[in-house]
This record gives structure tokens, C-alpha cells and sequence, in this order.
């Protein structure tokens, strides 16, 4: 057995029935260390055993199958409810090793974190699974010794197996996404909007005619919504599929599995705006159906495209905002805001409008901070990532809707290694890099090996401490700008 096996994470220190565990940071990779034998803990765990001085020892791999035992015998690394936290952050981690620089940063804010969060897009994207990201969320929790619980998302699901898939792993949380169940009317004419309108069931037509068209509803904050026959049909058309979809995944999938689930309804990802009225149809109905809902994702106005500042109308943003928190206090869940990344100029209104009772998620902008390591740490990288990004925009583009301008990002032959740091201050810079990472992580060379994935977790392992600041600095920006 080899003695030097790396150096030990200090808070990474755990005991169990007699036996020391901690985490170690060797020449390649992270190892779990676990001394003296006599406990379950250690027999149930795979590793390497040996012995030092007469003590028998075990050096385990940071896998999968060993983080589950790790949830198993420390309940404080495995995902819970989120409930009990007012302010809920997303913090997507796409490569699996942002983790320890959020958990330095929320450590010191009243904030709910949620450390595992993948859409199934994502997850094709980087070649990761549902319990692989959780996996490398419970060894962050770990090696931090952070005891303030966190959640694990599996976000944007479309699908009554993909919410069982990230259900039976433990997910806490799941965004249910209605986007393919939303009729996107700003192509159908009045006659059209009838015509589907009539498609639905009698029975639906007649409930909601009932419950919509008896009058005005007031709510508590003095805000007042009116259905017209028109305005129902408009909504009814748009989204009752939605609802009629959502009600089913929680009373089918949901609710029997018997755990406290965060339950988001997402209607964010289509062309359609949700205004105040189209939410409170929608909300309305799901509360009367027994939903249990933590957040609803609509879709604002304006424009959250990935990895840069909001683009629209603010003063519209801030007065439709305000109409949406209502509604959700009225039924007293949360707003969720996707995309978060990089919206500073409305996460103050967010801040005060929510008063801070509000769910923002990320995840882009924590592989951009990445990507910020990889310039300064690697330049010569960095270069060869954006010549690759540059040309396979185009697949990219399948992915994420972006406007960026590859004839404004400056061409890297004019700039000197210490300028490319300015590149992720850029808002097109920024959008290359963001929505390429997939196809960067996934590309390999003509034996079959990784041609960019594996220098760029090396990079990041050799540069830890860096990427930590890196992220406490940029998401720490994102949590003072919302009023934290
Ligand atoms: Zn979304």
C-alpha cells in the first residue's frame, strides 16, 4: 500500500462507527479514503484495501455505486425538499465539478441550493446520467462536509418515464416540461382557435365555461382577472392540454412515490408569452385537481436567451412580473425563473417583487466560468475550443435558440494569451462557447479518444482552487443582485 496517496480535503473529515473516512486529492484523481475496518461502512464499500502500521486502510474510487453507500450511512449527502427555504437557486453543474465552489459560496447565504440539475437534453449533450450527476453532487457535499441539505432537479422531463427514471435515483425535485403539449397560437386565426376549442371534450368545455366565465376573480393583492369567451377559448386552446398532461404526472408518477417532491410545472420553453391570465387558468386548474406545486416556469416576455443579460422591454418585464408573483402567492408557490444565468438586469426586480420567495436557475454560465479557467490556465486550449466552436455552430444551433453574431467575436488571431479573457465578457463570445459544449465534450479523434473532454477536466482539476473563486465571485454576483 502506498502511503502517499494524495492530500486530504480538511472538511472532508467524516466518522463512521468507529471507522475515519475523507476524501484525498491524488496526482489524477480523488480518492475516498477509509481507515479501520471494523464498520459496515467500510466492508460495504469498493475500493482497495490494505494495510499501514497495522491499520487496515481502504482507497476507494469516487463511483457511482460507492456514493450511494455514502448516502446511505450520511443522510446529510443525500438530496431533500427544498421547501423550507424561501430563496431556491439552480446551479447546474454540466461537468460535475462545480459543486464544491457553490456549496463554498451558499454556505453563507439563506439560500436552498440545488446542486443536481440536468435536463435529459444535457444530459445526451455531455454523456452523463441522472445518478452520475447526483453522484458528483453527494462527493462535493462530502468532500465540503456541508450539512444544509440540497436538492437534486431533474429538469425540463417531458415524459412519465423520464420522471420515473430521475424518481427511482432519488431526485427531490422535477420540472415537469408542458412545452410540447402548448398550442402556440400566434399563427392561428379566430376561426382556428374555435375550431380546436370545440376539439375538446364537452364535458372539458362545459367545466371551464362554469368555473371561467361566472365573473371576475379578485385576489387578496387586489389583482383582478376577467375571462371573456374569447380570452377562455385563447387559453383553453393554448394550454388545457398542458394542464390536462400535468394532472396526470402528479397523480400518476408523482404523488405515489411517496417522497417529498418539489414539483415544478414548466411552460417556458415555447413561443407563446404566458401572460397573468393564461397562468392563472393554468394554476387555477391545478390547484383544483390536487397538484401539489412548488414553482411554475412561464414563459416571460421579452427574451431569456442562455449565458447573457435579458433581452426586451423592462418596464413591461417588471409590470407582468409583478402580475405573475400575485398569482403564485395567490396559490402560494413559487415563480421560477429559467435561465437564469447572467440576467442581472432583472434580478433586482425579481428580488423585490418576490421579495425574495423565488426560484432562479442556471447552469451555462457555470461551464463559461470553466471555460474562464481553461483561458487563463491554458490558453493554447481555449484557442483550439473556439476554432472548433466556430464551426460547428451550425449543429449547435439545433439545440439553443441564441442570436449571436460570429462576425462580431473578434478574431483570435489579433488578441495575445492575456486578452482572451475578455472573450467571456462578450456577449457573442459567450454564446459560442455556451451552447457548443456538447458537441466540444462529446468530439473525439480518429482512435476514439476524447479530443478536448479530457484536458479540459484535467485543466480544471489542476486548477481547482481557481475555478472555485472563479464561481463563488460570478454566482455570488447573481445572488447580491437579486437582494441576497
Ligand atoms: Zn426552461
Amino acid at each position: 500500500m502506498i502511503l502517499n496517496i494524495g492530500c486530504p480535503y480538511p472538511n472532508s473529515l467524516h466518522e463512521k462507527d468507529g471507522s475515519i473516512l475523507f476524501l484525498v486529492k491524488g496526482a489524477r484523481e480523488k480518492k475516498l479514503v477509509v481507515v479501520g475496518e471494523g464498520s459496515e461502512i467500510f466492508q460495504e464499500l469498493e475500493g482497495r484495501r490494505g494495510s499501514v502500521d497495522g491499520v487496515w486502510i481502504k482507497v476507494c474510487d469516487l463511483s457511482v455505486a460507492n456514493s450511494r453507500v455514502i448516502r446511505k450511512h450520511f443522510p446529510h449527502t443525500c438530496p431533500v425538499s427544498l421547501r423550507k427555504f424561501k430563496t431556491t437557486i439552480g446551479l447546474g453543474d454540466r461537468l460535475g465539478v462545480a459543486s464544491p465552489g457553490h456549496i463554498d459560496l451558499i454556505k453563507n447565504y439563506d439560500v436552498g441550493p440545488v446542486l443536481a440539475q440536468q435536463s435529459v437534453r444535457e444530459l445526451t449533450l455531455t454523456g452523463r446520467t441522472f445518478e452520475g450527476v447526483l453522484s458528483d453532487a453527494v462527493w462535493a457535499v462530502f468532500q465540503e462536509g456541508y450539512r444544509g441539505g440540497f436538492g437534486a432537479d431533474g429538469d425540463h422531463l417531458k415524459t412519465a418515464d423520464e420522471v420515473k427514471l430521475a424518481l427511482d435515483v432519488g431526485y427531490t425535485m422535477i420540472t415537469l416540461d408542458c412545452s410540447e403539449h402548448i398550442n402556440n397560437v400566434t399563427t392561428l386565426s379566430k376561426d382556428d382557435v374555435d375550431r380546436i376549442y370545440m376539439e375538446l371534450d364537452k364535458e372539458t368545455r362545459e367545466r371551464l365555461e362554469m368555473r371561467f366565465l361566472s365573473g371576475e376573480f379578485k385576489l387578496e393583492s387586489g389583482l383582478r382577472l376577467m375571462f371573456s369567451p374569447e380570452s377562455l377559448r385563447l387559453n383553453a386552446v393554448i394550454y388545457q392540454k398542458a394542464v390536462d398532461f400535468t394532472v396526470d404526472i402528479f397523480h400518476k408518477v408523482i404523488k405515489p412515490c411517496q417522497r417529498e417532491i418539489d414539483f415544478e410545472m414548466s411552460i417556458d420553453e415555447t413561443v407563446t408569452p404566458t401572460d397573468p391570465l393564461g397562468h392563472f387558468f393554468v394554476a387555477l386548474q391545478l390547484m383544483e385537481a390536487g397538484v401539489d406545486l412548488y414553482s411554475v416556469a412561464p414563459r416571460f416576455c421579452g427574451e431569456f436567451q442562455k449565458g447573457i443579460d435579458y433581452i426586451g422591454d423592462l418596464s413591461q418585464f417588471h409590470r407582468e412580473l409583478k402580475a405573475h408573483q400575485e398569482i403564485a402567492s395567490h396559490f402560494g408557490y413559487k415563480l421560477s425563473v429559467h435561465s437564469g444565468s447572467d440576467k442581472f438586469s432583472v434580478f433586482p426586480i425579481m428580488g423585490e417583487e418576490t421579495k425574495g420567495r423565488v426560484h432562479v436557475k442556471t447552469a451555462g454560465t457555470n461551464w463559461l466560468e470553466a471555460v474562464r479557467v481553461i483561458i487563463q490556465a491554458d490558453p493554447g486550449l481555449y484557442r483550439e475550443l473556439h476554432a472548433f466552436a466556430l464551426e460547428h455552430l451550425d449543429e449547435a444551433k439545433r439545440y439553443y435558440h441564441v442570436t449571436l453574431d460570429t462576425g462580431r467575436i473578434p478574431d483570435l488571431r489579433g488578441l495575445k494569451d492575456e486578452d482572451l479573457g475578455g472573450l467571456m465578457d462578450h456577449s457573442d463570445a459567450r454564446q459560442l462557447i455556451h451552447i457548443t459544449y456538447g458537441l466540444i465534450l462529446q468530439e473525439k479523434d480518429e482512435s476514439g479518444a476524447y479530443r478536448f473532454r479530457d484536458r479540459i477536466y484535467r485543466c480544471l482539476y489542476e486548477n481547482e482552487g481557481l475555478y472555485r473563486e472563479f464561481l463563488k465571485r460570478h454566482i455570488g454576483n447573481h445572488l447580491k443582485a437579486l437582494g441576497l
